[in-house]
């Protein structure tokens, strides 16, 4: 890309954070911070880099989509994030989301079940150095019980409902982030609270689309 091309990526980035996330509500200084640092345009084809900064979904390989920019802002924020946290993302995609959360805490670990997904967003944080992002290839409605218990944990998916094993690896004071739904198109984020062993709050945060969280405990 050319010092000029660049110099219109910085711009726009900046039009995102003043437009689509500050403009919108988002008010979590180490969420903001994050979206600034990380370049979206990397975590997009090539062809559609000059619309990495629109608030809107991207494709990305084997038909799934990198997220609209406000809503992994929303996401983020809706966790909570302490610096020293344990996250796991499910549904790595282009690996954008968890490039933001591993911007903000020590480690992520992050689930996709496309392996062409996997690989290339492994490869990409290697390019970009993003050191502290794990990712495991697997069925993420079963979460990655190696790690847990998790401080929060978030869901890119459109789940049936909010799957077992994920209640299971939530610390306790911890939060899930999850899109919830009886279609695979629409569904309600969800935030659920673990406040003790055996009691989960559960409160509804905003409408979603997400594309489906395919797997043992999603559709
Ligand atoms: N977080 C991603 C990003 O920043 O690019 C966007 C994720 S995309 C909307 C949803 C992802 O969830 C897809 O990559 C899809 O393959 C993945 N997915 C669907 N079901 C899954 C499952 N059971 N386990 C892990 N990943 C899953």
């Amino acid at each position: 890309m050319t010092a000029q091309g660049l110099e219109m990526l910085d711009y726009l980035r900046e039009v995102m954070i003043r437009e689509h996330l500050q403009g919108r509500g988002i008010r979590d200084t180490a969420v903001l911070a994050a979206m600034r640092e990380v370049p979206r345009e990397e975590f997009v084809d090539e062809r559609v880099a000059a619309k990495a900064y629109g608030d809107h979904p991207l494709p990305i390989a084997g038909g799934q989509t990198i997220s609209q920019p406000y809503i992994v802002a929303y996401m983020t924020e809706a966790l909570e994030l302490k610096h020293n946290d344990r996250v796991l993302e499910i549904g790595t995609g282009s690996g954008y989301a968890a490039a933001v959360l591993s911007r903000i805490v020590t480690t992520v670990y992050s689930v996709e079940r496309l392996d062409v997904l996997a690989q290339s967003a492994r490869q990409r944080f290697e390019r970009l150095g993003y050191t502290n992002i794990v990712i495991h290839e697997g069925d993420g409605t079963l979460g990655w019980p190696d790690h847990a218990p998790y401080d929060a944990i978030v869901v890119t998916a459109g789940a049936p409902r909010v799957p077992p094993p994920l209640l299971e690896q939530l610390a306790t004071g911890g939060r899930l982030v999850i899109p919830v739904g009886s279609s695979c198109e629409v569904q309600s984020l969800i935030r659920v609270r673990r406040v003790a062993e055996h009691d989960y709050r559960r409160e509804e945060l905003c409408g979603v689309r997400f594309v489906p969280l395919i797997g043992a405990a999603g559709w």
